[in-house]
């Protein structure tokens, strides 16, 4: 008989099928329909085989025809449903679900199915036995081959179309599923002896069934929990048939600088353990210290968080430190790169628990937002600097200007600093953004036109959080270098909107860039954030009174008595003052009088570009 072939595959499928069973699932809609096609085979296999020894029979010992039809009738069937539901487990990773267009597909294809099973049924069938060849016949069985081939076309089709869509290990496990079939069947439909599509179906299924929905991907060798590639998948999985989760993620930091690596990962296996014991929900490593479970819904999540949290100490030894982050509706972000950016954002910063609700999610979206209008203006050269004049009192001209960096969108709007220089300092961006304007104005400074025109000195904003990332010292030389600058032409604004953590190096840094002959001033004073402490041992020869502060000024005795003695304590510790934000005459007046050098403000001029900057100079000072 010829049934050895179907009788290999069956154990193949039967193999795969206990291996699927045995491993630990993750509800992912792919897993359900890549075991409803399993399934599929299964049955279709047992009644290949049924019919080839019933067609025997009947042929040969006149078993009663009537139920071989039957059994013929319902593995042909079988064999359209395995067609049927391999182009549904490959279609629905694919079609986008909430596209009409793929719901008119997928309504069509439901249709075609249902109406091809009844159309079998209905339709007679025959069957026939020559020696070694055993096959069924007649009007129900060409549906069956119509149908077959409509699917494997339509999954190689859907494949091929959305081959952009998928990963490239993806894309050729489809067309080796599908092709081997399509080769099984031509082969079997021009030598009807050789039996083969019920083999290569659960052939089929190995491919895929390694290469797609492998299980040893999914789970953490170690832990025994799922993988960060497990976790990918259900998010996907989630957003993708928008289906709401929430998420608990434990990360934990050792505080000490050497940590054993045996004390370590017998806290990591402590961790895993209290999680896989806390409940039925899924939870994964996705870091070598980084944890997180997964829930139907908000309450469980915050139930079972706290019961999470109270497990920390009970889990190291070690001084160690957690930072918690509560994703309680999944679906308040937009998906899954919303998703993964927020956990990586919020499992990266300092704070300890982070709760990441609508407000959250929309501070993080904004931010994310200026992040990518920083890139892509560092990537297109739409970092602009504009100048802003100040009047030198004492010597009656506008020899020094401040440097002011702007964002030009795409379609022409200008961004102003106040708008991302927080986040530039943040994300740590401040650095590329900061070296962008510094060798704008070298290159500015380098052509000689402005000091043509009376300009003796730019003043540059850096900020506290560039001594953080960085050595400002290095960029500072290079550009210097490289541009021919005088180090008199420059002065750098320390601005306080980000006080530097390590203010030690930062004064060593500092001092290193005076050393060359660079001046420094400090920037805001009176904002609040500029204590005495902070001024008194900070190495700079300018104050920059704040716009604030000079408002005061004018509307407040006791700022204007602060002021003044402020001006005159700068002074006499030989360093000049500049007045910000002066915009009327009288407040001009009232500086001069209080012995206050420089004036910057919108009286005389709001920040230029450099072709304006450079007129206003020839028409101002020459
Ligand atoms: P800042 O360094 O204190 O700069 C002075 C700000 O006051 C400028 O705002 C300027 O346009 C504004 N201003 C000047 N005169 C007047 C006035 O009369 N009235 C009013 N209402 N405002 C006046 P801008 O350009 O928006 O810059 C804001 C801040 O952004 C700067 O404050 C500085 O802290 C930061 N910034 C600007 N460029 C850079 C940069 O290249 N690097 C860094 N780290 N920070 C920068
Ligand atoms: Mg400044
Ligand atoms: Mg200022």
């Amino acid at each position: 008989m010829n049934i050895e072939l179907q009788c290999c595959g069956l154990f193949i499928i039967f193999t795969i099928t206990v291996m699927f069973l045995r491993e630990k699932k993750l509800d992912l809609m792919n897993r359900k329909l890549f075991f409803r096609a399993i399934c599929a085979c299964v049955a279709c296999l047992i009644f290949d085989i049924l019919s080839i020894i019933l067609i025997n029979m009947s042929v040969l010992r006149g078993f009663n025809p009537a139920i071989t039809q039957i059994v013929c009738k319902i593995y042909i069937m079988l064999l359209v449903m395995q067609g049927y539901f391999g182009y549904v487990y490959a279609s629905t990773s694919m079609l986008p679900p909430d596209r009409l267009w793929a719901k008119i597909v997928k309504a069509v294809s439901h249709l075609i199915f249902a109406s091809g099973e009844l159309m079998m049924l209905i339709l007679p069938i025959g069957f026939e036995a020559h020696g070694r060849e055993v096959y069924s016949y007649g009007p129900s069985t060409s549906v069956a081959y119509v149908l077959s081939a409509i699917y494997i076309l339509s999954t190689i089709i859907t494949t091929i179309a959305f081959r952009k869509e998928m990963p490239g290990r993806r894309f050729v496990a489809m067309l080796l599923w599908q092709g081997i079939w399509l080769i099984a069947a031509a082969i079997q439909f021009m030598v009807p002896g050789l039996l083969l599509v019920g083999f290569a179906s659960a052939f089929g299924m190995v491919i895929l069934y390694i290469q797609l929905e492998n299980p040893s991907e999914f789970i953490d060798g170690s832990t025994g929990l799922f993988t960060t590639n497990a976790l990918s998948a259900y998010v996907h999985d989630r957003y993708r048939f928008g289906k709401r989760f929430s998420l608990f993620t434990a990360k934990i930091h050792f505080l000490t600088n050497y940590v054993d690596y045996n004390m370590e990962q017998a806290a990591v296996m402590r961790t895993a353990r209290a999680l896989i014991k806390l409940g039925p929900e899924p939870a994964f490593r996705i870091d070598d210290d980084t944890f997180c479970v997964v829930y139907e819904d908000k309450d469980r999540m915050l139930e079972r968080a706290a019961n999470i949290k109270m497990q920390k100490d009970s889990v190291t030894d070690l001084p160690a430190k957690g930072t918690y982050l509560l994703v309680p509706d999944s679906l308040l972000m937009s998906g899954p790169d919303e998703f993964f950016r927020l956990m990586h954002t919020y499992l990266e910063s300092e704070q300890e628990i982070v709760f990441a609700d609508e407000e959250l999610v929309h501070r993080h979206r904004r931010q994310n937002r200026i992040k990518d209008l920083i890139d892509d203006a560092l990537a297109n050269d739409r970092v602009e600097v504009f100048y802003q004049p100040f009047y030198n009192l004492r010597e009656n001209i506008f020899n020094v200007a401040e440097a002011l960096v702007r964002i030009r969108r795409a379609n022409g709007d200008l961004v102003p600093p106040a708008d991302f220089i927080p986040v530039a300092e943040e994300t740590g961006q401040i650095i590329p953004l900061g070296i962008r304007v510094f060798e704008k104005v070298c290159r500015f400074l380098s052509t000689g036109d402005a000091q043509e025109r009376g300009l003796g000195q730019v003043e540059i904003n850096i900020s506290a959080a560039q001594f953080d990332y960085e050595n400002p010292a290095r960029f500072v030389f290079e550009y210097m270098e490289k541009y021919h600058i005088d180090p008199k032409w420059i002065n750098l604004e320390i601005t306080e909107t980000a006080s530097a953590q390590n203010r030690d190096v930062m004064l060593r840094n500092m001092g290193k860039i005076i050393d060359r002959g660079i001046s420094f001033s400090l920037d805001d004073f009176g904002t609040g954030r500029s204590n005495i402490d902070y001024f008194i041992d900070m190495p700079v020869s300018l104050i920059k009174f704040d716009n604030s502060f000079t408002k005061g000024y004018f509307g407040n005795e006791k700022t204007k008595y602060v002021l003044t003695g402020m001006a005159d304590i700068f002074h006499k510790m030989g360093m000049s003052v500049v007045a910000e934000g002066i915009e009327t005459e009288d407040q001009v007046k009232a500086m001069d009088e209080m012995g206050v050098e420089y004036i910057q403000g919108y009286y005389y001029s709001k920040p230029l570009p450099e072709n304006e900057f450079l007129s206003f100079l020839a028409e101002k000072n020459l």
